[in-house]
Formats: C-alpha cells, structure tokens, sequence
C-alpha cells in the first residue's frame, strides 16, 4: 500500500508539471506543422522535400507524444457513462486488428451478458490501443493476443486485497504470447517514462495511461507476466449494478445470473 501510495503521489506530480508543459508545447508545435505546410509549396527541389518532410515527421512524433502526455496529466478531464464493453471492444476491434499487424492473431473472447460499466470511452479505447501496442511489441516474430470480458463479484476479502468495495466489477483481460518480463521490470512499469524500448520507439507513457484511466474509474489493474511466456494484464472496472441494489434484482428477474 505505501508503494501504492508513493505511485500515485508520483505520477500526479509528475503529471501536473507535464500537463502544463504538453499544452504550451502543442501550441508551438501547431505553428510549426502550420509553417512546414506553407513551406511544402515552395520547396525548390527533392532535398528541400526531404528535409521538410523530416521536421514534419518529428513535429507529428511531438503532437502524438504531447497529446500522451495531456490525457495521461488529466488536462482533458474524463466523462464517464454507461456502456456495455464488449460493444465497446467490438466497436473497436478494427483499429486494434490493424495495431496488431499481420503476424498476430487476436482473439476476442466477450462473456455474453457482462454488467455495463461507467468509463469515458475514449479514454476506454485508448487504454485498450496501449495495451495492445504492447502486446504486439512483445511479439515481433507473431503470436496470440486474447483480449476477454467477463463478470467478476469481489468479496470482502478480496476487495481488502486490491484496495476495492466489493461488490460487482467487469474485468477486461487483455493477454499475449509474447517475451514476459522479469520482475524487477513489472515492479516499474507504471512509473511515467519507465520504457525499455530503445529510443523513438517507446515513451514510457503507454501503461501510465492505463494505470490513470482504471484507477480514476475506480478500478484495479494486476499483471501477471513470465519472461518466455508471455503477459496477463486485467482491469477490473467496477459494474453497474451495485451489491443487492434494484439494478441487481430487476437483472436477476429478466434473466439468470451468469456469474
Ligand atoms: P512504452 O510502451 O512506451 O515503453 P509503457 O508504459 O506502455 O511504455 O510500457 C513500459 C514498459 O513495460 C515497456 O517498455 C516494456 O518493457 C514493458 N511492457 C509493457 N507491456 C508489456 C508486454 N505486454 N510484454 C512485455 N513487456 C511489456
């Protein structure tokens, strides 16, 4: 709980003073993309071209990575409702067939009848891409990504030990074939900036946002990972219905209890 808590103190300060920093440097950035796309029509040769095109690539690698660091520093505040996931994975399933390429297959495995949950979707679909990214990136020579919804009732115990209510929560797992990781690594890799891609490639930024959406919809995220096998990583997100509310006995009516 004490590492919990130095995490969390962490990343909010960490998040503040980029928040401010990522919304001073989007705007500068769009005078740049904006000066890069006049100068495109007077380039004077193949080489001007070229060097334009490079300042343009880096200035969209400094939109993409800002625009990280705004939704990870909470600058765009989220804007919970209610929504069926699977409907929501389903919805976006074709952007993560093509996160994934051609070497990998994913797999979709929706429990029918998961409870709704209250989460802001983009920030839902968002959470789902990094995921996702990282799943493949621990796959370069192929494999499988499974992600699955399903029901899950936490008992009182079992509340204490994530640091929930119990009560009813969906879990969406999302799990790969991939390389693993050795402890020391899963020890750190919600810490914002923590990569171990080699420049360029990674941000550090991807499981921050994760580990910011699921906590501030009020839910858990474990990982379980073995180096050579691969890695499970499970939001709990909580449910609709609460413990013994209407919600729960007008459900139990209309159709059996699935989990
Ligand atoms: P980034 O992907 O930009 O490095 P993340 O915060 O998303 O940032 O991930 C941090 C680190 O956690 C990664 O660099 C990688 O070492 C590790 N990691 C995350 N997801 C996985 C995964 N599915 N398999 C193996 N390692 C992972």
């Amino acid at each position: 709980a004490q590492a919990a808590l130095f995490q969390s103190q962490k990343m909010e300060a960490v998040g503040q003073l980029t928040g401010g920093i990522a919304h001073d440097f989007n705007n500068l950035l769009t005078v740049i993309v904006n000066n890069l796309d006049l100068l495109t029509r007077n380039a004077r040769d193949s080489r001007d071209m070229r060097l334009i095109e490079s300042a343009q690539r880096a200035a969209e690698r400094g939109a993409k990575l800002t625009q990280q660091l705004l939704a990870f520093s909470r600058r765009q505040p989220l804007q919970p409702a209610l929504h069926d996931p699977n409907k929501l994975i389903e919805g976006f399933e074709a952007i993560l067939r093509r996160a994934c390429g051609e070497l990998i297959r994913l797999q979709l495995a929706l429990a029918p009848g998961v409870r709704p949950i209250s989460v802001d979707a983009p920030q839902f679909e968002a959470a789902l891409l990094n995921l996702t990214v990282n799943a493949r990136d621990a796959m370069p020579e192929g494999g499988t990504l499974r992600i699955a919804t399903g029901n899950v009732t936490l008992s009182e115990k079992d509340g204490n030990a994530a640091g929930l209510q119990p009560g009813q929560y969906v879990s969406v797992t999302v799990q790969d074939s991939g390389i693993g990781m050795p402890p020391e690594v899963v020890n750190r890799v919600f810490e914002p900036f923590f990569t171990t891609k080699e420049v360029g490639k990674g941000t550090g930024l991807g499981l921050s946002q994760v580990y910011g959406f699921v906590t501030q919809s009020g839910g858990h995220i474990a990982i379980d990972s073995t180096p050579g096998q691969g890695t499970t990583i499970t939001m709990l997100l909580p449910a609709q219905a609460g413990e013994g509310d209407a919600m729960e006995n007008e459900d139990a009516t209309e159709r059996p209890a699935r989990d």
